[in-house]
């Protein structure tokens, strides 16, 4: 992570006048997971403490870098990058009774404590709340006790970058404890499969998703051709991305 990033992550960390977000969408439809098709609101949070895509042994990119990656994409933009105070956030999902809510990122466990907020308002208010993660940051009790559903989404050696930093065992022991855990995995090819059943084993985890790599639909439905057989062989769940399918890569979708 570059300076810049960094301190721009310190101020997220210990910010309490609400969360650092790129934007919020929908009504739409969840587009992958346990939750796919159900209608849902997106808040998506800035900042990443990964950089998928970057790192050596890389295959695939990161299709939100724009929530992380301030090389390349300006952080003073408000298309970028903006802070909402909790009120607004949770006014603004209100205004949407029903929906699924879906917190995601970028890494929404980065900004912890403000999270920490938003779930509890959420929860308070009577929302059925996901958070997708990747991972590699311990949830605290009061996130795990307000939260309906943890989409965690462990990244593999695709992904680039040093196992050290995306593999941690204390934060996916964390969530497999909180019995709140789906684990979802993007893959390339049937190749990665082997990696995914060693992380299943060596942390039990419960339920297992498996999702293609891809931001066109042609090139999400190759995928899940490629990958079915195996998926079903290994007793694993396939998703397909439906926001792909339905909008290819369309921002906001
Ligand atoms: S963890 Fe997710 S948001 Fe962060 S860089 Fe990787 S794919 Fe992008």
């Amino acid at each position: 992570m570059n300076a810049g990033a960094l301190h721009l992550l310190g101020q997220a960390a210990v910010d309490d006048r609400g969360l650092f977000i790129a934007e919020t969408f929908g009504p739409t439809f969840q587009g992958e997971g346990p939750s796919i098709g159900r209608q849902a609101v997106f808040i998506r949070l800035s900042h990443c403490n990964l950089s998928c895509g970057q790192g050596r042994g890389a295959r695939w990119s990161c299709d939100t870098a724009y929530t992380w990656d301030f090389k390349t994409y300006n952080p003073q933009d408000p298309k970028i990058r903006r802070r909402v105070t909790l009120d607004e956030l949770i006014a603004w999902v209100l205004a949407h009774p029903g929906a699924l809510v879906v917190i995601t990122g970028g890494e929404p466990f980065v900004q912890g404590v403000a999270l920490e907020r938003l779930v509890a308002g959420l929860h308070a208010a009577g929302r059925e709340v996901e958070i997708e993660t990747n991972g590699t940051l311990i949830p605290n009790e009061a996130v795990v006790a307000a939260v309906d559903a943890f989409n965690v989404s462990p990244k593999l050696a695709a992904a680039g970058g040093r196992e050290v930093m995306r593999i941690v065992p204390a934060a996916l022991d964390a969530f497999v404890a909180s019995g709140k855990a789906r684990f979802k995995f993007v893959v390339c090819d049937v190749a990665e499969f082997m990696e995914i059943a060693q992380l299943v084993e060596r942390f039990a985890m419960d339920e297992v998703w498996v999702m293609p790599e891809g931001t066109s639909s042609d090139a999400v439905r190759q995928g899940l051709r490629t990958i079915a057989k195996e998926t079903l062989a290994r007793g694993w769940n396939l998703s397909p991305r439906l926001h792909v399918e339905l909008w290819e890569d369309e921002r906001g979708r």
